[in-house]
Order: structure tokens, then sequence, then C-alpha cells
């Protein structure tokens, strides 16, 4: 493909593009294929001659739209929501074209310094404390991550190697083998697996600490595991706390696990993976108070400030953890700045080499939309979630499994959960909306999420007229 024909077929993407985000609310939700639906619509080996461009655009509504669960549409309601907006796309556009790869400042500037300026950027509109922020001349700064799980990887390896360090200063006999058998680290039991996945790898053991009766990590429980575990011989190391856990977005308590973790020279990570974007409101910045007890913290502004996948921003108050961690500089990728002291080379901050010019998606949305329109997105899903809840307390027959913080209900018919796990079964196979569960105290829930950047309360109450309905239907049957 040419210039000339590129100039056309992008205009005509374009339309494609704002055609189908337009009209997706007219698709159904979730898709009717089988597994493997795929694989006999196209040819089974790659083509040897070229192929027309208009070719490949009518195999899209013919075999991929069929199988496409439409993450946009207002009748979107499950996991929680992943970003879209336009200026997010065509930023995305921009990357690819200029596709550089901005593994260290030398290769490629402007890669890294705005994606230092856009992390301090978003940092002060968190109002996270000035230790984490690079332009303060401060020890800390920001880096974006593919996503929470790598985040929460980096933290537990970073934390791992500054432990053994420590431990091999002053007791210079220890293998690092001996010190990583005893390990140990701790998240609450609502944590998200990617935290038990970043244990696996790292080798280490996780304790799971039982949640109080609003799904919150406490201190006491904390304490008492971390001193069961010091008695046996173990070593406390790393605590990720969670701000939006993914079940029933509950907040562990940092106010009370921050001091502990400082005391015990434990590292503190928080995940606020989905609730992290709310913070910007100053109504929830409450929510993230003691973050100045943690040593990194991430959220995803991929998830719902509006920067498309994959946006992961992760602070640290000392940089030098993670670079001392993961330092290796062979001859081909050394260049005459690095050791001036004034630049930062990402490579050193994440598990890849590669990476992409992904900070142009945070200035064109945060430009495009200001502070302002971002937090209207925040509150217009919040208000519609505190809509929704209040339809499900009109009727009797169901009840709130967890208050209603942000923008996630999790409701259930009063009853069995071979009752719930119907009704869900019924909601999914009809396809009008689409919903996940999840398992709160051994109930199982389910989990209305506000997703959709276009999702307006009619939606909302389209969505609960619905849900009656096939609850009438199914609570008929039961007593037929
Ligand atoms: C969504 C979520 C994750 C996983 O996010 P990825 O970016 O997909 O790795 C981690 N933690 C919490 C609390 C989440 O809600």
């Amino acid at each position: 493909m040419e210039a000339s024909e590129f100039r056309r077929r992008g205009k005509e993407m374009v339309d494609y593009i704002a055609d189908y985000l337009e009209g997706v609310e007219g698709r159904q939700v979730y898709p009717d294929v089988k597994p493997g639906y795929l694989r006999p619509l196209i040819p089974s080996t790659a083509p040897q001659e070229p192929e027309r461009f208009e070719d490949i655009i009518n195999d899209i509504e013919k075999i991929i739209m069929p199988g496409v669960t439409h993450w946009h549409s207002p009748y979107f309601f499950a996991y929680f929501p992943t970003a879209s907006s336009y200026p997010s796309m065509l930023a995305d556009m921009l990357c690819g074209a200029i596709g550089c790869v901005g593994f260290s400042w030398a290769a490629s500037p402007a890669c890294t310094e705005l994606e230092t300026v856009m992390m301090d950027w978003l940092g002060k509109m968190l109002e996270l404390p000035e230790a984490f922020l690079a332009g303060k001349a401060s020890q800390g700064g920001g880096v974006i991550q593919g996503s929470a799980s790598e985040a929460t990887l980096v933290a537990l390896l970073a934390a791992r190697s500054k432990v053994t360090h420590q431990l091999q200063a002053t007791s210079p006999e220890l293998t690092q083998g001996a010190i990583m058998e005893k390990l140990v680290a701790y998240s609450s039991d609502q944590a998200h697996s990617s935290v038990e996945r970043a244990a696996l790898i790292g080798g280490v053991k996780l304790k799971a600490i039982p949640s109080d009766g609003n799904f919150s990590m406490r201190a006491s429980a904390l304490r008492e595991a971390m001193e069961q575990d010091k008695a046996a011989g173990l070593i406390p190391f790393f605590v990720v706390a969670t701000l939006g856990t993914t079940s029933c977005c509950s907040f562990d308590s940092l106010l009370e696990v921050g001091p502990i973790c400082n005391q015990e020279g434990m590292w503190l990570h928080i995940d606020a993976a989905y609730a992290g974007s709310a913070f910007i409101c100053p109504e929830f910045r409450y929510l993230l108070n003691g973050v100045e007890f943690a040593d990194s913290f991430n959220f995803n502004p991929h998830k719902w400030l509006l920067v498309n996948f994959d946006c992961s921003t992760m602070w640290v108050k000392k940089r030098t953890d993670l670079t001392e961690a993961f330092k290796t500089d062979p001859v081909y990728l050394k260049h005459s700045h690095q050791d001036s002291g004034l630049i930062t080379d990402y490579r050193h901050w994440q598990i890849p080499l590669g990476r992409r010019f992904r900070s142009l998606k945070m200035w064109f949305v945060f430009r495009m939309y200001g502070v302002k329109g971002l937090q209207a997105h925040i509150r217009k899903h919040v208000q519609l979630s505190h809509e929704f809840e209040s339809l499900v307390c009109q009727d009797p027959r169901f009840e709130i499994c967890a208050e209603v913080i942000l923008g996630l209900v999790c409701f259930r018919l009063k009853g069995s959960n071979q009752l719930n796990e119907a009704l869900l079964e019924k909601i999914n196979s009809t396809k009008k909306i689409h919903l996940v569960p999840c398992c709160l105290q051994d109930k199982f829930v389910l989990r209305f999420v506000l997703c959709s950047r276009t999702v307006e309360s009619a939606h909302v109450q389209q969505a609960w007229q619905h849900i009656r309905e096939l609850a009438d239907s199914l609570l008929r049957a039961e007593k037929e």
C-alpha cells in the first residue's frame, strides 16, 4: 500500500470506526458463536499473492464482527470498563506512525520525556504525595506498564531484590536461595488473581489475609499473620493493598495497613486498577488517603480514564528500587547520556525491553477532555450506579450485597445460589445485556458495572426492567 492509497483507506477506516461505535448500541452485545467458529471461515494458510483491501474490509462484518463481544455497547455491564475515546484512538494512530521503540532516552527522547511529564500530570490530578513525582527533584517518578498484573509483578520482584540485598549486606553468608525460601508476601483474600500469579512467578509464598465484614483488609488480621510467620522464621517483605477490589469494589484500610508496612520494613504496593481513576475527583480522593505509606502505587487509566488499552500507570517513591533490581547494560544499548543522572531509561523500570509511545494517548485525552471532562465521565458512572442501586432496593425480592461506592453494584435475588446462577444464565443467554458474577462469603452475586462511555440513564432503566422480567419468569417457573 502506498501513501496515496493509505490516505483514502485511512479515511474509510475512520468512517467505519465512527459508524461502528455510533451504531454499537444496535448490535447484540454478546455473540452467538460456538468455540472454533472462525477457523472454517478463513483459509488454512496465508495467501501467496497479495489481496485487495476491499476484500479484507468485507470480511470484517462476515468473519470478525459475528464473534465480537461489544465491550463499548451501553448494554455491556460486565467485568470493569475498558476505556475508549476518540482522542485516544487518534493518538494510537500517531504512535503507530512514529513507531519508535522507546526503551532508553536515546532511543527516542520525546517518548521518554512525554511519559515522565504525563505521569507527573496524572500524579498531580490524583494529588499524589510529591515523593512520587519526577519533576520535584525527588527520587520517585512514574512509568507506564502494560497492565496492573505487570505492575504488581514488577513491584514484587523489586521488593524481593531489595530485601535480599539488605539481608546479604548484614549476613553475607546467606544465599539468595536461602532467603527466597523464607520470603512471604501478603494480600487480602479479595485481591485480584494477578497478585497470586506475581508470587508464583516470583517464587515466594503469598498469604491471603481474611478480610472483614466490609471485604476490607484490616491491621489486626495482617499483624496476626505476620507475627505468626515471623515466629516461624519466615521473612515478611511485601504487602499488596487493593483499593477497589474486583469482586465488590471494597477498599483495604491503607491508614491501618500502611504504618505496619513502614514499621516492619515491608514494601507496600497499592493496586487500584479500577478505582484509581476516580481519585481525580476531590469527593473520592479520601479513598486514597494513606498512599503516603506506599512504596509503589498503580492504576489503569485504560479501565476508567478514557485512555484505550494498554496504559497502566505506576509510581514509585524511589526509582532506584526498580532500576537497581532490573539493570543490565549490554554494549549495544549503551548511550552517551545514560550516566548523566538527568535522564530516564525506562527499560530499567519494566520487564520487556521494547515499549510503545503510549504517553501520546494520555496527552491527547487529558488535553481534549480536560480534568473537568474526565471528572464528569467518572461522576456520570457513579451517579448511574446509585440509580441502579435504588432500583434494586425498591424491589423486595432483591438485595444489595456490598456498599456501592463507585460504578459497581453487587446484587442478588434473596434466595439460593442456584436461583441466582439460573438468573444470570437467563440474562446472559438472552444476550440483551451482559453481566458477570462474583462470589462474596460463599454467596453467588451478580455484578452490574457501568462500563460504556455512552451509557445513559435510559440504558440502566431498560437493563433493570429486563432483569426484573427474567426474574419474574424464573420465580414463576419455580412455583409451578
Ligand atoms: C482489572 C484488575 C486487575 C488486572 O488488570 P490488568 O491490567 O488486566 O492486569 C488487577 N487488579 C484489580 C483490582 C483489577 O480490578
